[in-house]
């Protein structure tokens, strides 16, 4: 099974007529790689299968994977323009990996879409791991649907904290699920199948409702400027960032002061469509809403791209916080983050103290706030509510 990647770029970018362009050369270049009385075929879209008769050995045909994979990787001439298009194989053999067709199909795929996770431009083979993991997989997209419609969640809220004086100045809201048989599953792992799967904005819309009739109701009753921050998806910024945008007009709406709620992005999406995010992100920032970069350092962002964008706050990766205490690379690097987002006018958050030490560094280091176990764990509603009545008073 073989599939271009990023093959939609290309038609989004340059037209359907180039997008016909490279599938035609491409399936020249697929016909050049193989014999004569092997099959190859199109199967839709950008998608094409080969099939190898007889008692074709393993090794030959790594070879010609591995043919294919660099022989589509040349350059396609479009508008006198190179255009890069690569492809993924994945890839099955019968009767060791099934014995009817649609399995056979079913697994080259889950192979094809492993070599796509993989960093793409790559071929792979299907194992059994990967049938174990693709029925769990099914499993989680079943249930999720229901637990959507069952609204089966319920939201924590880790403090954030003036490491100085140990004030609470916001939350985090941490989505939970409830699920009826295997108890409390990880946002780890359903998260990032509710974004492939399209529920995501869906769910993000219940953690935000939830979310701002509770930060409204205890910043009138016990701590008047408490923010809760929202973790968002990069799907969410799709569509002009319609959804994104609907939240501000919904607090306005409501009469809850935007500043209630502060929105966490990932440092991946400050990549993406430039002017699009940059757009949403000042439009609500303009009326209150502040902007978080979640797990900072994690991704592929650069201080580059910050300049680019308003942001209210850099959160500070727990793998570096975790580091500060050694005399790592690591270390330095989250020293150097902390001076670098002060010149740029940028609070730093750091995410993950476990301990007194990491703190303490932290603190000399420059970081006013900090989130961690050693601060406290995310908590149930009734004792995020003792924790702000006992700071109260
Ligand atoms: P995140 O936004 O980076 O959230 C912080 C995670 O670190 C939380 O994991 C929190 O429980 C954990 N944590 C807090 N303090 C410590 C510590 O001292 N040590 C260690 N090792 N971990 C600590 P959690 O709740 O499992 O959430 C995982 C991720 O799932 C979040 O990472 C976030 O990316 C995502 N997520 C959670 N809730 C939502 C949501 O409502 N919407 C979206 N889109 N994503 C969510
Ligand atoms: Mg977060
Ligand atoms: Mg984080």
């Amino acid at each position: 099974m073989l599939d271009l990647d990023k093959f939609k770029d290309v038609n989004d970018s340059l037209g359907h007529e180039a997008g016909d362009h490279v599938l035609i050369e491409c399936s020249k270049r697929i016909k050049n790689c193989i014999r004569k009385n092997e099959i190859a075929a199109r199967l839709g879209g950008d998608e094409f299968i080969i099939v190898f008769l007889g008692t074709t050995l393993p090794e030959d045909i790594d070879n010609i994977g591995q043919k294919l994979i660099s022989a589509l990787a040349q350059p396609y001439v479009i508008q006198e323009k190179n255009v890069y298009c690569s492809a993924s194989i994945g890839i099955a053999f019968y009767p060791d990996d099934a014995t009817d067709i649609d399995t056979l199909l079913r697994n080259a795929d889950q192979a094809m879409y492993r070599a796509k996770t993989r960093g793409r431009n790559n071929v792979d083979y299907f194992t059994e791991n990967m049938r174990t993991d693709f029925l769990k997989r099914m499993d989680i997209v079943q249930d999720l649907r229901v637990a959507v419609a069952q609204k089966q969640f319920h939201l924590v809220y880790q403090p954030i904290v003036n490491l100085q004086n140990q004030q609470i100045i916001k939350a985090e809201a941490l989505i939970r699920w409830d699920h009826p048989d295997k108890g409390l599953v990880s946002p780890i792992d359903f998260i990032p199948i509710a974004e492939e799967i399209g529920l995501i904005n869906e769910i993000s819309e219940w953690v935000f409702n939830q979310a701002s009739q509770q930060a409204n109701f205890w910043r009138n009753t016990y701590s008047p400027d408490l923010t809760i921050s929202i973790n968002t998806s990069p799907v969410q910024f799709k569509n002009k960032g319609a959804q994104i945008k609907s939240w501000a007009e919904s607090l306005i709406l409501q009469d809850i002061s935007c500043e209630a709620i502060s929105l966490e992005i990932t440092e991946n999406l400050l990549m993406e469509n430039q002017a699009e995010i940059v757009d949403t992100l000042s439009e609500i920032r303009q009326k209150g809403i502040a902007i978080s970069i979640d797990d900072f350092g994690t991704g592929y962002c650069s201080f580059a791209y910050l300049k680019n964008y308003s942001i209210d706050y850099l959160k500070i990766d727990k793998s570096f916080v975790h580091a500060i205490s050694s005399e790592s690379k690591d270390a330095a690097l989250c020293e150097a983050i902390i001076v670098m987002a002060k010149k740029l006018n940028i609070e730093v958050i750091a995410e993950g103290i476990e301990t007194e030490q990491q703190k303490q560094l932290l603190l000399q280091a420059g970081c006013l706030f900090g989130q961690g176990y050693l601060l406290a764990k995310p908590l149930s509603i009734d004792n995020f509510e003792k924790l702000l009545i006992e700071q109260d008073t």
